[in-house]
């Protein structure tokens, strides 16, 4: 800052330069006196019996000017500080003139650039978000005050270590290696465990890289808590509607037939029906919630896929009663290494979504096979089809095109976020493509590394073991 403060003062107006002659003219008049000192020389010479000796005493002296502002040129050079240049006439005046102007624009460049960069450093260290600035070769070359706290550095003993040695977590060191740098990686702080930190590389220039540090554990904490509010007050909600339920299928077969209990039907069935969907948005919030805060642990089932399928085909079909037509194609031998029961989770409501938004009379194919890129689950319907705007929100909590269609369907607005989740805990990933009034298509991939067939087991194997 103090340098900034010396940038900003008034910088004293320099004495008045000489006009400066062009270079020709400045040697043109050089040359003319040299010649007017040797002619002078020989002159005086000629008058005291040898002109030639006084010629050549002439140019001595001016040999012996020359070298002394030679003299005087070198030594400037070496500590212009110190020393200071004369100021003759003629052609050495010029050029030392010029050099000291040179060294004064110099100086006044170098005072602007150093009073920007004190300016950038105070308002980076002033920043919350740690800031640090790294090498070609990963190296730390500078860093804020924000990054020092983060991160722990130290400036006597950091600068110049490769940061992949400062931070040793696995993400972080992927993150790095893989030059795209795309979005942020999240990793326990060095100094502080309990302590997240969001890192994120933005390259510039020539070979090098922004550091940015965000400590994000209020976030996190954040996240967790609402989790755990959903988590508990679904728990807390499902014994009092198991009850009220229970009380309610116990009552409603009552009202149906004729007696004292007939007036109540209509209100009784409307009870017992916003019960059920009641405790189906209960079941999928608990679900979600599960799925959200559970750590996924390395130990994997081999997962059937094809008895899921065909267990989620039953299923559909069963809703249908018999109103849409089904198709399947399932490679009997693939397998996918994860949980069964989230497996389960994303089929059966790809499935009966699939039922739920093709009219009667529809298509419904169900197909998981196997390419070069990995395995596919995917259900294709003849349905209703959904509009390109809706698409990228359909996987959002309660995100519905048509909310009365949804919730007739017995919909939760669940469905779709239960199948993100619980894909990306499969490392897969979920695509959508759909046309109004033509149909939807919903397809989960899974990496080659996830998938096996049976008869190559020993893969099983290694992974189990
Ligand atoms: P819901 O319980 O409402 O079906 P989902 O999360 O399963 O909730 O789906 C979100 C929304 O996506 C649905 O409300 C519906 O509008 C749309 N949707 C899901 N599957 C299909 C499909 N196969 N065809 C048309 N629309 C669909």
């Amino acid at each position: 800052m103090a340098e900034s403060r010396q940038a900003s003062k008034p910088v004293p107006a320099p004495a008045a330069p000489r006009p400066h002659p062009s270079a020709i003219a400045s040697f043109r008049r050089e040359l003319l006196y040299v010649t007017l000192t040797v002619a002078a020389g020989a002159l005086v010479g000629w008058l005291l019996g040898g002109w030639l000796y006084g010629a050549a005493a002439a140019l001595a002296a001016q040999l012996g000017r020359y070298l002394a502002y030679m003299r005087a040129l070198r030594v400037w050079v070496d500590s212009p500080k110190r020393f200071e240049l004369p100021e003759p006439e003629g052609i050495w005046g010029d050029v030392f003139e010029s050099l000291l102007a040179l060294q004064r624009s110099n100086r006044r460049r170098k005072k602007k650039l150093a009073g920007i960069l004190s300016e950038f450093q105070a308002s980076t260290a002033a920043l919350p978000d740690g800031a640090v600035v790294l090498g070609e070769q990963g190296e730390i070359v500078w860093f804020n005050k924000a990054a020092q706290a983060l991160l722990g550095l130290h400036v006597a003993q950091d600068l110049g270590i490769r940061v992949a040695n400062l931070i040793r977590h696995p993400a972080f060191a992927e993150y790095l290696a893989d030059v795209r740098y795309e979005g942020e990686v999240e990793v326990p702080s060095p100094v502080n465990l309990k302590t997240t930190l969001a890192l994120r590389i933005i390259p510039y220039g020539n070979n090098q890289r922004l550091l940015i540090v965000r400590d994000v554990s209020e976030l996190r904490q954040l996240e967790v808590t609402r989790r755990d509010f959903v988590a508990n007050a679904s728990h807390e909600l499902r014994t009092p509607l198991t009850v009220m339920r229970g009380y309610l299928d116990m009552i409603e077969p009552e009202t149906r037939k004729s007696g004292e209990f007939a007036i109540w039907q209509m209100p009784i069935t409307e009870m017992r029906n916003q019960a059920v969907r009641m405790e189906s948005v209960v079941n999928d919030m608990l679900k979600l919630a599960r799925l959200e805060s559970t750590v996924y642990d390395a130990t994997l089932d081999m997962v059937d896929v094809p008895r899921l399928a065909q267990r989620a085909l039953d299923e559909a079909a069963s809703m249908s009663r018999g109103e849409h037509h089904f198709e399947a194609h399932i490679d009997p031998d693939l397998r996918l290494f994860g949980r069964e029961t989230e497996a389960q989770s994303i089929f059966s409501n790809l499935t009966t979504n699939a039922v739920r938004y093709t009219p009667a009379g529809g298509r419904i194919v169900i197909s998981w096979r196997e390419d070069s890129e990995g395995a596919h689950f995917e259900v294709t319907d003849s349905g209703i089809g959904i509009a390109e705007e809706d698409i990228p929100r359909l996987t959002e909590r309660f995100y519905r095109v048509d909310v009365g269609r949804s919730r007739a369907s017995g919909g939760t607005g669940l469905g779709l976020s239960i199948v993100k989740h619980a894909l990306e805990r499969h490392e897969g990933r979920l695509e959508i493509r759909s046309q109004i009034g033509i149909g939807s298509q919903f397809l989960c991939h899974f990496p080659l590394h996830r998938i096996c067939r049976i008869d190559s087991a020993d893969a099983y194997r290694a992974l189990a073991g």
